[in-house]
């Protein structure tokens, strides 16, 4: 069973203007195209072609490189696109608020410090906010398509968020200006989508 790209869960230009429509329509259309593309050939005839994308993840270290790249570009990308939205953004509430204040000390400082992550990623990469085995909230990043599911990720936990900080994702609007980008992203943030995963 080939992956697919997912469809976005809104029209191309819903997340202007923090996301313009053409970045999206290149960053969904043609880089997670080519993840999963490109995964699947890296894949033909394996028996990876019968797990999950976080099965493949789990056990990235046994794969091609090749493997780890798409695997988890394609993982990071359906999951990017589900954590933003029109008129999202604002704080989070309930459980995952009470544990970002308890981790974090409070919304802001949780920010700040998700933003220095982001920022301070060395090239292309992400920063995530992340439930660890016992349940903690912790703020990691990753280079290249790596992400905390990986078997060889530093830091290792469920996603509850993700920011992808490749040049891809915001330099025709916002061209050299990571921070910008960053500070924008909190307009779109899909708090209900990351209450979620961090209730599962
Ligand atoms: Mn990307």
């Amino acid at each position: 069973m080939a992956f697919t790209l997912p469809a976005l869960p809104y029209p191309t230009n819903a997340l202007e203007p923090h996301i313009d429509a053409r970045t999206m329509e290149i960053h969904h259309g043609k880089h997670h195209n080519a993840y999963v593309t490109n995964l699947n050939n890296a894949i033909a005839g394996k028996p990876e072609e019968s797990l999950s994308i976080e099965e493949i993840c789990k056990n990235i270290s046994k794969y091609p490189v090749a493997v780890r790249n798409n695997g988890g570009g394609h993982y990071n990308h359906s999951l990017f696109w589900t954590l933003m939205a029109p008129n999202a953004g604002g704080a989070p509430t309930g459980a995952l608020a009470d544990a970002i204040n308890a981790a974090f000390g409070n919304f802001e400082e949780f920010k700040t410090k998700f933003n220095a992550a982001a920022v301070g990623r060395f090239g292309s990469g992400w920063a995530w906010l992340i439930k660890d085995s016992a349940g903690k909230l912790v703020i990691s990043s990753t280079p290249n398509q790596d992400n905390p599911l990986m078997d060889i990720a530093e830091v290792k936990g469920k996603p509850v968020l993700g920011l992808d900080v490749w040049e891809h994702a915001y330099y025709l609007h916002y061209q050299n200006r990571r921070p910008d980008y960053c500070s924008a992203w909190w307009n779109l943030v899909n708090w209900n989508e990351a209450a979620k995963r961090f209730a599962s």
